[in-house]
């Protein structure tokens, strides 16, 4: 991380977090070699598994509250359900296995150590099959079973050891250097391409153990090598951004499948059951979290809205929005405090170590009981200087910060201040009803193409998403019966 990004994360957090330097030694002092328990290796890994465990623990609470649990007690208790199976059915049976389904757009799955495993909403709108949701389950199962996560955290955490110094040295600046917490980051580590060979290899076996098609595994390295050509993001490494190309790893599923020559005719797949649960799914972004028109940041479900600089670079990160300088010498972050009282929270920021208050006072902002603050804090890194207000709206605290290097505070200063100013309630009916787009679910009353089923059932989605989603061409004929997704609702 670079010197600016770290400062800022300083202030935000504040107070900092001790250099884990010595928590390193200690770790590294711990290292011993262990039999890996799903291939049978001998391997240098640093953590005992209740160390392991614990980690996964930890970076769980982090990945809740940054991306959010998607609320549909059907779909987690398939998710739930099958993965327990395939958890105790594994080399690990005792973990105590977790899987949860994330409100994330992007089409996306990962596995944490410990056996935490994380399918986003993103990635069950485009499969169509209880088998390949096994299918999936399976693969993350087995990273966790071979402990690649742990395996992978001790060789950076190794390679960390040498790159401190490399980094003071030739600092970039970078915006939004710590966005996300620990447990995020742990997921930016990406496992080897021998690493997915292996989970793909032990995800057919979990697959078989409980009687699914194995076959319905390869269906999905389909469905992901047409929307990685889409742009739906890629904010975490996951499945999507494995090194393996995906039709590669398509090529070997099939390939093992035959090779182990069973009779796969009564496997199970899933596919009506799997796609009635997806009826009324939340698909792509969902505006009631917030989201932004130009520059201002609208937040329906809140409330509220703030108008960032002109020609700020923004992110709305879920536990905060922010915004940057374009010379990166500034920002403004907008998260929520516990205190009720917007003094309260002053106080409260005020009284943190290495802080100093320049000047304080109450204006309300847009009619709102509001509380102002300029400060200096002194950080490792540096001195900042900023301006700090905590207002109240409705029955939440919000904590608008603005800040930066304390030499070129005064240029900024001016533009983050009207920034904060331009907190108000949102009353727009139009943006505070807004919707998220909806999966819905359609049999077929008789056969048809793609092409004509998109005339007939118009979606609110690009043409190639609405095939993609149903794992479809656009000039494919489909059978009278069949249930089909399109895309509705939004605005
Ligand atoms: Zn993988």
């Amino acid at each position: 991380m670079t010197c600016l990004a770290k400062l800022m994360t300083c202030v935000a957090k504040l107070p900092t977090r001790p250099c884990s330097g010595a928590l390193l030694v200690l770790l590294l002092s711990l290292a011993g070699c262990a039999v890996n328990p799903a291939t049978g290796e001998r391997q240098l890994v640093l953590f005992s598994e209740s160390q392991e465990i614990q980690i996964g623990e930890d970076a769980d609470q982090d990945i809740t509250a940054s991306l959010g649990i998607y609320e549909d007690e059907a779909l987690e208790t398939l998710v739930s359900d099958l993965g327990q199976r395939m958890g105790r059915a594994s080399e690990r049976p005792d973990l105590p296995w977790t899987f949860r389904v994330l409100d994330d757009p992007t089409i996306n799955a990962f596995a944490l150590p410990g056996g935490y495993i994380y399918l986003t909403r993103g990635i069950l709108a485009h499969l169509t099959s209880e088998a390949e949701v096994a299918g999936i389950l399976g693969h993350e199962i087995g990273h966790v079973t071979a402990r690649h996560g742990i395996v992978r955290l001790t060789q950076a955490q190794i390679t960390q050891l040498g790159l401190g110094a490399a980094m003071i040295l030739a600092p970039e600046l970078q915006p939004f250097g710590e966005a996300v917490g620990v447990g995020v980051q742990l997921l930016f580590l990406r496992n080897s391409r021998s690493a997915e060979r292996q989970a793909d290899e032990l995800g057919i076996e979990y697959m078989r153990n409980l009687g699914y098609d194995p076959r319905e595994l390869a269906r999905v390295f389909t469905m992901l090598a047409q929307a990685s050509g889409a742009r739906d993001g890629d904010r975490i490494p996951g499945f999507l951004s494995t090194h393996p190309d995906p039709l590669e790893r398509r090529d070997e599923v099939l390939r093992r499948v035959e090779e182990a020559g069973e009779d796969l005719s009564d496997a199970r797949i899933g596919r009506e059951e799997y796609l009635r649960l997806l009826d009324g799914l939340t698909f792509g972004e969902n505006p009631r979290d917030g989201f932004f028109r130009e520059q201002t940041f609208l937040h329906p479900e809140m409330a509220f809205r703030v108008d960032f600089p002109a020609g700020w670079q923004t992110v709305n990160a879920r536990t905060q929005v922010q915004g940057m300088s374009p010379e990166q010498d500034a920002a403004i972050v907008l998260t929520l405090v516990a205190e009720d009282a917007p003094g309260a929270g002053r106080s409260a920021f005020l009284g943190q170590a290495g802080m100093e208050t320049l000047r304080r006072w109450d204006d309300p902002v847009g009619g709102l009981p509001a509380a102002w603050a300029d400060f200096r804090a002194r950080t490792e890194q540096g001195t900042l200087q900023g301006v700090v207000l905590f207002v109240r709206h409705g029955d939440r605290t919000f904590r608008i910060l603005g800040y930066g290097p304390e030499n070129t505070w005064d240029r900024r200063r001016g533009v983050a201040h009207s920034a904060l100013l331009s907190f108000q309630a949102l009353t727009d009916p139009e943006v505070l009803g807004i919707q998220p787009r909806r999966v819905e679910i359609v049999q077929l009353p008789r056969a048809m193409t793609l092409r004509t089923f998109l005339q007939e059932y118009p979606s609110n989605a690009r043409d190639e998403t609405v095939a993609q989603i149903n794992q479809l061409e656009l000039g494919e004929e489909v059978p009278s019966g069949t249930l089909l997704k399109r895309v509705v609702g939004g605005s």
